[in-house]
């Protein structure tokens, strides 16, 4: 039975052990979300992440630390909308 890190407030306060899903790739805890962040070919990162470590940056999207800060770049550089574009078309 795999066990997760327990975090309160960025601290490490002990394990949980069950059948709970993946790991978060960050902290090892239970992992709340999948970063939704567009890699191309319609695919996205994918990467497990606890609420803790991951950036809420839309309805129901989320980011890993690693895109959260991809994200902003794109952002001050006036990249949303190409980000954008990658996320909405998907192949009939
Ligand atoms: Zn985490
Ligand atoms: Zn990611």
């Amino acid at each position: 039975m795999p066990c997760y890190s327990v975090r309160k407030n960025g601290q490490h306060i002990g394990f949980i052990c069950g059948d709970l899903g993946e790991h978060c790739r960050e902290c090892g805890a239970v992992s709340d979300n999948l970063c939704d962040y567009p890699v191309g070919d319609g695919k996205t990162c994918d990467r497990a992440i606890c609420n803790e470590h991951s950036r809420q940056v839309g309805v129901d999207l989320h980011y890993c630390p690693t895109h959260a800060k991809l994200w902003d770049k794109f952002k001050r550089a006036g990249g949303v909308k190409q980000v954008l574009e990658n996320v909405v078309p998907f192949p009939d």
